[in-house]
């Protein structure tokens, strides 16, 4: 080879400088895209060259399959059309942040492998403890502290180990689980508590889904009748996983009665709100956490709905020393001088992965960039429209709404048949203009619309309302024919 095949630093720029004109432009004219992939199943895997290229490709040329293979199979999740699922939105400072990250290559996993990741998560999520107004035991002055992980789903995994080693004085780590341990979950809390759950080695058979009241949270007094069985049965109950905004209707367990029945039985408490946590950026919004001073951990994810991009899930513990315990395992390759206990934060030992990306930078560039009062006003606006959407629902009698709709996530459904609430959701997300998902509610099913992209604005729910009623009246009036 002549020349050397890495990109010169002149190349770095220039092709640089096009990527980000790319995205701002795409950015720009997202909107022209049809927001759910419309592409068969294979069609952008066999579209591009089956073989990999012997020689180098042009950056140019990249970007030019880029825009005519790859582009097609995108869906489009930085639409303000997107109301799908609960959103993974982000922002220019983000994904900037994201950016440094990725250039500066750092991998964080010891406090001496790059200080400065350590110590900015730490400062960022600290921050957060007061952002969100959630209680002082999180914070790392004092016996608890955050950690950046890269999924809620992560981040309940590590509040289970560390509860299961609480609860067998840390056996389980050494002779695996004896114990026939128990952990109590709701109906409604999201599919990552079961799988974390088979991971953690508890076996699904020992999760208990508890039953929940007529708003879909989890009711208090059916929790504490099981936990009181399972104790007279010889099992050992150790952790209660309550949601804060569930999944399929965004319902809030109360967690004050469920705290008080974890500490009589001694039994640790997980609170995930992975998307619902941003909205107590508000103080308006902050009743969502009520009793969470009674947590041992909590989670939300700043990769929903706080304007920073995938993967970014914020993870707190009250009693750093139990988890550090749980996952700490030290070879003598990861010794170094800064490694004497508790002399700084070892983040390895927070989390399953050693090694760890600078993620808090793009946080950190998120909260300076919009400061807490942008924040805040963001999360308002996207309160206030969902709202509207709310009435717009309620005062059209084809419609019924499924569940109580206090922040940004609308369930409904037309006055029909599953199969025809089914068809229409197909019907509205074939048309591309809008993006929707569905759950069951009461067993039926229903449409869920999530305000929370970045950029939705009144007139994109306005244009989604009608989308909407258009595709309900085509589809009644095609049933009446
Ligand atoms: N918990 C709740 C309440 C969720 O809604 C979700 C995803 O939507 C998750 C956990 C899983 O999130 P993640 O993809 O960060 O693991």
């Amino acid at each position: 080879m002549e020349r050397s095949p890495h990109m010169s630093s002149q190349e770095f720029r220039d092709a640089g400088k096009r990527l980000i004109d790319w995205l701002a432009d795409y950015y720009d004219e997202v909107e022209r895209y049809p927001v759910l992939a419309q592409v068969a199943p294979d069609q952008i895997r066999t579209s591009l060259p089956q073989e990999p290229p012997q020689s180098q490709t042009e950056f140019a040329q990249i970007l030019n399959t880029v825009n005519s293979k790859i582009m097609p199979g995108i869906t489009h999740w930085q639409s303000p059309n997107f109301f799908a699922y609960f959103p993974a939105n982000s922002s220019g400072a983000s994904v900037l942040g994201d950016l440094l990250s990725s250039g500066l290559g750092v991998q964080g996993m010891l406090w001496a492998t790059s200080p400065a990741c350590t110590e900015v998560e730490m400062l960022v999520l600290d921050w957060l403890v007061k952002m969100l107004g959630l209680p002082e035991t999180f914070l790392s002055s004092g016996k608890g502290g955050g950690v950046i992980q890269d999924s809620a789903s992560s981040s309940s995994l590590c509040a289970i180990l560390a509860a299961r080693e609480r609860a067998t004085g840390f056996r389980s780590n050494e002779y695996g689980c004896r114990e026939e341990l128990v952990a109590y979950t709701s109906t409604q809390a999201h599919s990552s508590i079961e799988k974390d759950i088979k991971v953690s080695g508890i076996g699904s058979r020992n999760l208990r889904l508890i039953d929940v009241d007529a708003n879909f949270a989890m009711r208090p007094e059916s929790l504490e009748k099981v936990i009181e069985e399972d104790k007279l049965a010889g099992k050992l109950p150790f952790i209660v996983c309550a949601t804060a905004g569930t999944t399929s209707s965004l319902a809030f367990d109360p967690l004050e009665a469920i705290g008080q029945i974890c500490k009589k039985h001694n039994l640790w408490l997980h609170v995930d709100a992975a998307m619902a946590g941003t909205a107590a950026l508000c103080p308006e919004f902050r009743h969502i956490h009520r009793g969470l001073e009674l947590a041992d951990s909590y989670c939300f994810d700043a990769h929903k709905w706080m304007f920073t991009n995938f993967d970014c899930s914020c993870f707190y513990v009250a009693d750093r020393e139990t988890l550090i315990r749980s996952l700490d395992v030290l070879p003598e390759y990861l010794r170094n001088q800064a490694a004497g206990p508790g002399a700084v934060f070892e983040y390895r030992n927070w989390h399953v992965p050693l090694g760890r990306r600078f993620r808090a930078l793009k946080l950190w560039f998120v909260i300076q960039h919009y400061g807490v009062e942008g924040l805040q006003f963001l999360v308002r606006r996207h309160v206030e429209i969902a709202q509207t959407f709310l009435k717009w629902v309620r005062n059209d009698s084809r419609f019924e709404v499924m569940a109580p709709a206090p922040l940004n996530l609308i369930c409904f459904r037309l006055n029909a048949s599953d199969e025809v609430n089914e068809e229409l959701l197909q019907r509205i997300n074939r048309g591309g203009r809008l993006y929707v998902s569905h759950t069951r509610l009461n067993g039926k099913y229903t449409i869920r619309f999530c305000v929370a992209q970045t950029n939705t604005e009144l007139p994109h729910v306005q244009r989604a309302w009608h989308a909407i009623c258009d595709e309900a009246a085509a589809l009644l009036n095609a049933r009446r024919v």
